[in-house]
């Protein structure tokens, strides 16, 4: 045998234009029924892809609905106040997408009389709207002829097509929007944009992805070549950085406890949590816990009632969190500067009236089972 007929041959690659059809057969038995899908309202699927950013199906589906009970049309959004719709998107996290959504809501009525724009340029020059969420809700609402790329569109793609490298880097994803666009058929652009964000999320899985079910196995180029896990190269992991904080549940007789505001740049901006303090270098929590009591008038140890941990994408909490009893006349603290954004006495009952982050209700729902409130959700 010579070294010519010895190399494996390199499985061929599909042609673009033979995905459309397999991949939408498959759509029309095996799509998935979400509320968002079908529907022409471009205020509705905004609302969706907006949620759907960093978020799972499964996670939006329990929010979805509520909030468009309370804002069911972009002029209910826009005429809101910041504090009701964060309050609405509590417990979906990365709230820089509320805030966004918010202000595009805005820039809609204002610019636009109230009209989504059809237009990818001036879609695209809302808050929060990228490329991918200008093609998702174009493509939905109207059948544009327009790609997305989001995880899974990525990952189908690098599999189908063998694409090697790093999808994080500009040349990388310059050749995925090309392929997400010549893989666009003329006929429900909108329906294969869908198609292919479930084969992925539901077939072409990230780990030990289903190819005996996939439509398009018999086009596959890592299919064929047996290593579809090895695409896409995820390139570097993302460093997390650990955070060690203590916090207090000062409570009063009547049950109302206390809140303060997050300042209003930065992680969860402008939200509310109990107050507390990261840790410095080798400082103990119990003494932290004692300063932060004595700030309220405070000369007793306060007794640790939980250690929550939250993972933001880059940032890793770990929470402890004290509870102690303060006098009924204790406004807040001697000093308020540390929390000059806000302070707030508050009940269980009103927290659903607050922006809540999912990371501040981690704390407070052990201290509200310990106490005599309760922490819906
Ligand atoms: Fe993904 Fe396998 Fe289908 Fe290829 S054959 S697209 S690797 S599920």
């Amino acid at each position: 045998m010579t070294d010519e007929n010895s190399k494996a041959a390199a499985p061929a690659l599909p042609r673009p234009d033979s995905i459309a059809k397999p991949l939408l057969a498959w759509y029309g038995r095996e799509g998935r029924t979400l509320p968002w899908r079908d529907i022409d309202d471009p205020y509705r699927i905004l609302v969706s892809e907006i949620m759907l950013q960093q978020t799972r199906v499964t996670t939006v589906l329990r929010y979805y609905p509520a909030f468009l009970e309370r804002f069911p049309t972009l002029a209910d959004l826009a005429a809101a106040d910041q504090e009701d719709v964060l309050a609405a998107w509590s417990g979906l996290g990365f709230y820089r997408r509320a805030r966004n959504l918010h202000a595009c809501a805005r820039q809609v009525v204002d610019r636009y009389d109230g009209e989504v724009p059809r237009d990818p340029e001036e879609l695209g020059s809302l808050p929060g709207i990228g490329r991918y969420t200008v093609g998702a809700i174009l493509s939905s609402a109207h059948n544009a002829r327009l790609p997305i790329l989001d995880g899974n569109v990525i990952r189908v793609l690098t599999r189908l097509f063998r694409i090697p490298g790093d999808p994080g880097t500009a040349a990388v994803s310059r050749r995925l929007w090309q392929l997400a666009t010549d893989v666009l058929p003329q006929n429900r652009p909108g329906d294969f944009n869908q198609a292919l964000m479930d084969l992925g999320a539901t077939v072409c899985k990230p780990i030990a992805p289903l190819c005996e079910q996939c439509p398009l196995a018999g086009l596959c180029a890592v299919r064929a070549a047996g290593n579809a896990e090895d695409f896409p190269n995820a390139g570097r992991r993302t460093k997390v950085t650990f955070v060690q904080r203590v916090a207090l549940f000062l409570e009063k007789q009547d049950g109302s406890f206390l809140l303060v505001r997050r300042p209003a740049d930065g992680l969860l901006a402008g939200m509310w949590e109990l107050p507390g303090r990261e840790l410095g270098d080798g400082e103990a929590p119990e003494r932290l816990a004692s300063i932060l009591c004595g700030e309220f008038g405070l000369t007793i140890r306060p007794d640790l009632v939980v250690t929550s941990e939250h993972r933001f994408s880059h940032r890793h909490w770990t929470t402890r969190v004290y509870r102690a009893r303060v006098e009924d006349e204790c406004s807040g603290p001697a000093d308020a500067s540390h929390w000059s954004e806000g302070l707030r006495w508050t009940c269980a009952g009103d927290l659903e009236k607050l922006a809540v982050p999912e990371a501040s209700r981690k704390t407070l729902r052990p201290c509200l089972r310990a106490s005599r409130g309760s922490l819906p959700g």
